[in-house]
């Protein structure tokens, strides 16, 4: 697939792989009217290419999922060696020199062993030459802390599966567990927390630390986080493997292509030149304070917002009032970016505005976006309840012209890019030290939203360039939490007896309002209170969080009383989103770990 830049002399290529079979439909099975398994061999074949895993940092634990990983690393080694071999032929030694292969993510972290394997058996390499090779071509980034989502395969699936590739990761383990013992020898505990095989599971974040050169993370809390706590034993052991790269997202789709008007209003002012390079943003800082650029800004997100209501009107009959503030959460559904803290809020303000006739604040309308993996039951019931509150409160008269719900179908890039340039809030809420980086909240900010946010992922880069007076921020720390957690002192009964209002709407969950059968969020309920399945109660402290969230929506809602003020704050969150470019990123990638040389293509 040609990969063609935007203003640029070169198109690059993505290969992309689809299993088939070489001898796939048995035509004598067919004409015996054995048609199922005529087709067998077919299906098995192409089943592994079939479907991208949709699981969002979680565990799938299926084989087929390892089949996918397998086929898809081995195919591009092998592609990759080939065009080696034709040019250089089988003297490996230039290998490193000429190739990084960056892992993003566990998913292709057999890479390793399969590049051992074809190096080794293909090609008589010897074993200490071929991880010489290996351990100076591959790097890993990281992308979450959530344990559950650090692959670990069982030993009978992996070996089951892939006998050569798991003799191969045994040998590397056998030989860093013989290291270990000679490093830490009265250690017995970090040598079996630290082996790749262990528990009966092959741990394949361990075998990319282990096997890389270079190993980051995308955030800067993030990236300290994985030094202090994740991995605290690995970067003892490799300190200078680690380093951080911060994400970023493309102005190119997220500015120029999803928000053409705003593009026209930056380019007329700062001319081109941001679209290639975005820091060049800083500029429109001089119009801050400019009476008629504030007043278009306005405009621009106004008639964006009418965009968003339209198509909303058209694909699901929601009606939005462009008038109202546009608060958004779109992201995939999980417990710790906390989706739930969000409409337990709207819960209480519902109740807030039938109990408190002198309570009168400005017209709002809430909009979520989310998926769940196929198997997370607590994410449905999230976005059961989320569409459950959307119904009550849209079709209350007494709090119409106040409050609206949305719940968009379907959310995916395409709908994202009509979603981005019609917020006005960018709700950014996830426990703090759980969200690596989060990207929306960088779309959010070139697109003029100001973040409501905790100091976690990229939020904190985010809130540093734009200044803490031009976001809202609330929530306990990352520290704060750690400490919580190791000291075992979080009491979220003790939240709720100190707050009836959060008390009341925790009970709604339960008690009928909402759903006569008091079944549907009991699980939800008791998740909160109690804990479930030898669960801590509140896990992702939705519950301390409350009060603090409550009050920084106060803020939001003062501070967009004045409109040419709110205007001024979108206005340098997008001057000052230069640094959020994933050319910068790129940058910084080819720079700290690929050390690519820039060739300039003349035209
Ligand atoms: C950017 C984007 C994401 C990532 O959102 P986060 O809030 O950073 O988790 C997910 N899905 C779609 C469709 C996106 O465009």
């Amino acid at each position: 697939m040609p990969i063609v830049g935007f203003d640029t002399n070169t198109v690059n290529t993505l290969r992309l792989w689809e299993a088939t079979s070489p001898n796939g439909f048995d035509l004598q099975l067919f004409n015996n009217m054995d048609y199922n398994r005529a087709v067998e061999r077919q299906n098995s074949a192409e089943n592994i290419s079939r479907v991208l895993y949709p699981n969002d940092n979680g565990p799938s634990g299926k084989a087929l999922r390892l089949k996918q990983q397998y086929f898809f690393s081995s195919a591009s080694l092998q592609d990759l060696v080939h065009h080696f071999v034709a040019n250089y032929g089988t003297n490996f030694r230039k290998f490193p020199e000429l190739h990084v292969i960056q892992l993003n993510d566990t998913h292709p972290v057999v890479a390793i062993p399969e590049l051992m394997r074809i190096l080794i058996d293909e090609y008589g390499v010897s074993w200490d030459e071929a991880w010489d090779i290996v351990t100076k071509t591959f790097a890993y980034t990281n992308h979450t802390i959530l344990a559950e989502a650090l692959e670990k395969w069982p030993i009978e699936i992996f070996q089951g599966l892939l006998p050569r590739i798991y003799q191969i990761v045994e040998e590397i383990n056998r030989r860093f567990v013989d290291d270990l013992r000679k490093k830490y020898p009265d250690d017995y505990d970090r040598q079996n927390r630290m082996s790749i095989i262990g528990n009966g599971k092959v741990k394949m974040a361990w075998l990319a630390i282990h096997a890389c050169f270079s190993v980051n993370g995308v955030a800067e809390l993030h990236t300290e986080l994985l030094k202090t706590q994740e991995l605290k034993d690995w970067a003892e052991l490799y300190p200078a493997k680690f380093n951080n790269k911060t994400n970023g997202i493309t102005q190119r789709r997220w500015l120029l292509n999803a928000n053409p008007t705003l593009a026209e209003f930056i380019t007329k002012r700062i001319g081109h030149g941001w679209e290639k390079d975005l820091t060049k943003l800083k500029g429109l800082e001089k119009f801050a304070d400019d009476e008629e650029s504030l007043n278009e800004l306005v405009k621009i997100k106004h008639a964006n917002k009418q965009v968003l209501a339209d198509f909303l009107k058209h694909t699901q009959n929601d009606f939005l009032d462009p008038d109202s503030i546009f608060d958004v959460q779109v992201k995939r559904l999980h417990e710790y970016k906390r989706q739930l803290l969000n409409v337990l809020h709207i819960m209480y303000l519902y109740n807030r505005l039938l109990d408190d006739p002198n309570y009168n604040p400005p017209a709002r309308t809430f909009i979520f976006g989310a998926k769940a993996a196929s198997g997370y039951r607590r994410a449905k019931s999230i976005i059961k309840l989320i569409n459950t509150v959307a119904d009550r409160v849209n079709n209350d008269r007494r709090v119409r012209g106040k409050l609206r719900v949305v719940f968009i179908e379907n959310y995916c890039v395409s709908i994202a890019e009509k979603i981005f340039p019609a917020a006005d809030v960018s709700e950014q809420i996830s426990t703090a030290g759980f969200e690596a980086s989060g990207t929306s909240n960088m779309k959010f900010m070139v697109n003029g939203a100001l973040t409501l946010g905790t100091l976690d992922g990229a939020n904190i880069e985010i809130v540093r360039e734009a200044g803490e007076e031009n976001a809202f921020v609330f929530g306990l720390k990352s520290d704060e939490i750690i400490k919580m957690e190791a000291e075992h002192s979080y009491n979220p009964q003790e939240c709720l007896a100190r707050n009836p209002a959060l008390n009341k709407v925790v009970e709604q969950l339960v008690d009928g309002t909402y759903d006569q059968s008091r079944q549907i969020f009991k699980e939800l309920h008791d998740s909160l209170v109690y804990g479930v399945e030898g669960q801590r109660p509140d896990v992702y402290y939705v519950l301390a969080d409350f009060g603090a969230y409550c009050q920084a929506h106060e803020k939001v809602v003062a501070a967009y009383a004045d409109q040419k003020a709110w205007a001024k704050k979108a206005l340098i969150n997008i001057a000052n989103s230069g640094k959020f470019s994933s050319d910068r990123t790129i940058e910084d990638y080819v720079r700290d770990i690929w050390k690519v040389q820039k060739v300039e293509v003349k035209r």
